[in-house]
């Protein structure tokens, strides 16, 4: 499987599981359990949640999916800007904690950047750590003057995660190619364009004509995945409710897109000539 080594040493694999809009729903939890589940025995070992996500629900549920592998799991949550001050951050972790019934997070994200100055936020980070309470951190939705920020402030930040997929490549102008360099991951959150219009375009039907996987014929959804996990240094995190849907991103690995798949894509998507601020959700 294909995979990213953060800064710290941790190799981890480049496809993981989102879980935005998951735990809201008392008829899909298990369903949506059972595709955790099948996402993790299957190696994919990445969770992203948030505290923002359903205020707690997603966690809650994640908790109960990862209770009896929570080694196994590379788990990743998020602070909210609001809740960025230094009490901030260390309240917001330990709530956090104990949605996801644990005594540690992998890897702790600043979600976006807002008011609090940043060498406070980064110092709460690197206190949880020496505490035992995070293993790393990163941040989101964070452009290149944004991380240069960071990089003046720390040399310890893991990953940026933004959004990044077919409809939405303006990172590739500067900023993917700067947290290759600096030794920063990129996550790239809403691979799938979230499910919508992207997966009905006619350039990734095309395209996923021309491929096959262990599944059968390939789909557009595996198609946008493969494109996002053809760069190096980039782990998509796809949210899947489904166990079908589960085996689908999975068997995207398999697929190695041509220069004439890629050529087909960016007539359809071009990629951008000029700096765009940066697209988030
Ligand atoms: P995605 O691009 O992952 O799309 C999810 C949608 O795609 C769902 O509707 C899902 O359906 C559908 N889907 C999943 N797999 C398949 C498949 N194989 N075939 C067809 N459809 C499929 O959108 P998200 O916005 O959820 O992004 C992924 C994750 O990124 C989030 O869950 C969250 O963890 C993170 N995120 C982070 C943000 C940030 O600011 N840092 C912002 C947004 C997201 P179904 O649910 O029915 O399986």
């Amino acid at each position: 499987m294909k995979t990213v080594t953060l800064r710290n040493g941790v190799t981890v694999p480049a496809l993981g599981l989102g879980t935005w809009n998951i735990g809201d729903s008392a008829s899909r939890r298990s369903s949506e359990i059972e595709s955790l589940r099948k996402g993790l025995e299957a190696g994919l070992r990445v969770v992203d949640t948030a505290e923002m996500y359903g205020n707690g629900r997603s966690e809650d549920l994640v908790g109960e999916a990862i209770a009896d592998v929570r080694d196994e799991v590379y788990l990743v949550s998020k602070v909210v800007p609001s809740n960025a001050s230094y009490d901030g951050v260390h309240e917001a972790c330990r709530r956090s904690l104990k949605h996801l019934d644990t005594d540690w997070l992998d890897l702790y994200l600043l979600h976006w950047h807002g008011g609090t100055p940043l060498d406070e936020t980064i110092q709460a980070f690197e206190d949880l750590k020496d505490d035992g309470l995070i293993r790393g951190w990163g941040v989101s939705n964070f452009d290149v003057d944004d991380m240069e920020e960071v990089e003046n402030l720390s040399g310890n930040c893991l990953v940026n995660q933004v959004l990044y997929n077919l409809e939405h490549r303006g990172t590739e102008f500067d900023l993917l190619e700067h947290d290759l360099k600096s030794g920063t991951v990129t996550m790239a959150y809403s691979p799938l364009g979230q499910g919508g219009e992207l997966l009905e375009h006619p350039a990734l039907r095309e395209v996923a004509s021309r491929h096959e996987t262990s599944l059968g014929p390939a789909d557009p959804a595996q198609i946008a995945l493969a494109w996002v996990l053809r760069r190096p240094n980039v782990l998509a995190i796809p949210k899947a409710a489904s166990p079908e849907h589960v085996a689908g991103n999975l068997a995207s690995l398999e697929i190695s897109l041509t220069d004439a798949d890629l050529k087909t894509l960016d007539g359809a998507f071009p990629s951008p000539k000029r700096k765009l601020s940066l697209a988030m959700i």
